[in-house]
């Protein structure tokens, strides 16, 4: 098969591979669109990955081929999303349900082979089906679509009528801002340096635009607000400045969600701490986002039928379709900045089943 393969730092490169191994319980699936997410980008041109050479890409949606021996639990022809994360089912956390804590997980596209492929291998029990009505290229995205879902559960705070303010309109700033209309919020700031990031926020029907650049965002949010400041900021860049922003956009026990990789330290000036504590202002971690084997509210779940229902737009998010021989040097034009992108999609289209 066809791979985009991770031989060394900074080179992603199109190989011939061995179809995978398929071990009971596990299932082959040919992915329809695999999703470059923007923690490939450092894995592959300054990091590296956990193991070389490896297939990236962990955001994916395919169909069933094939199942390893004694496998029940999907119909092969199936379309499926794919929770990329293997829990190893011993540790607390994995008893706990909590497998995205767990202290012993593997990883397709970050640890073990991943979806910049014609083919994958995955554990049954990480397979969800894709609704009717929901294309391939959305359902790759249901992982940045869970982890932005998360980032506003984890805080806790019921968005019904509430400001929330996200920093970063790339894809996963904008997946927040629409989870946060859905959930009632009442007005929702977005805030960005990159005019095209912006219009394609206003696209989605956002009203409420700080470009960055012209002016300070938080100083913005503020006056919109009348110094109240909003209930939620979410840092969806991953820059000093946009957290330091978020900081400064919040009200009094308002609460900031820690949701890009970190580019660089962050000084917290002694009058932000100060503020953090009189105004009891959490900053909240959020890793990854929640799955369930059987349950019902779990993120991937909601992601999936908020895209079937049609209030979360996944596939506008998309700027570029690349074939995986089109991949390495997009891949590479993307990081050279030669060419800039929202969400890149990756694979063969086998789309068929799209009502
Ligand atoms: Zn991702
Ligand atoms: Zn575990």
């Amino acid at each position: 098969m066809k791979a985009v393969v991770l031989e060394a730092v900074g080179n992603p490169a199109l190989r011939d591979l061995p179809m995978p191994v398929v071990p009971s319980g596990w299932a082959l699936i040919r992915v329809g669109w695999c999703g470059v997410c923007g923690s490939d980008m450092p894995r592959m041109f300054a990091k590296g990955a956990h193991r070389m050479p490896l297939v990236c890409g962990h955001e994916f949606a395919g169909v069933v081929e094939a199942l390893g021996p004694n496998t029940v639990g999907v119909p092969v022809g199936d379309r499926v999303a794919v929770f990329p994360l293997i829990w190893c089912g011993a540790c607390a956390a994995c008893e706990a349900g909590a497998y995205v804590q767990c202290e012993a997980y593997d990883y397709l596209g970050s640890r073990r082979d991943g979806g910049f492929a014609e083919y994958v291998a995955a554990p049954v029990r990480n397979l969800l089906p894709v609704p009717a009505n929901v294309s391939l290229a959305s359902a790759a995205m249901t992982e940045p679509a869970a982890v932005a879902l998360h980032a506003l559960r984890t805080t806790g705070v019921p968005l019904v009528g509430r400001d929330v303010a996200v920093f970063g309109a790339g894809p996963i700033g904008l997946l927040t801002a629409q989870w946060a209309r859905i959930m009632g919020a009442a007005r929702v700031f977005i805030s960005d340096i990159v005019a095209a990031r912006l219009d394609m926020a206003v696209s989605l029907g956002f009203k409420f635009m700080i470009d960055a650049t012209e002016q300070s965002a938080a100083q913005a949010i503020q006056s919109l607000t009348n110094g109240a400041g909003v209930a939620v900021a979410v840092e969806a860049a991953g820059v000093p400045q946009t957290l330091l922003a978020a900081v400064r956009s919040v009200g009094r026990s308002g609460r900031v969600t820690l949701l890009g990789n970190p580019s660089a330290d962050v000084t917290l000036p002694a009058e932000l701490i100060s503020r953090i504590m009189r105004q009891e202002i959490a900053l909240c971690g959020v890793w990854n986002s929640t799955y369930s084997v059987l349950g019902a509210s779990d993120d991937w779940r909601a992601a999936l039928g908020a895209m079937a229902a049609g209030t979360l737009d996944a596939e506008c998010l998309v700027s570029h379709r690349a074939s995986l021989t089109a991949t390495p040097d997009l891949l590479r034009a993307i990081h050279a900045r030669t060419v800039s992108a929202a969400k890149v999609l990756v694979g063969a289209p086998i789309e068929r089943t799209v009502v």
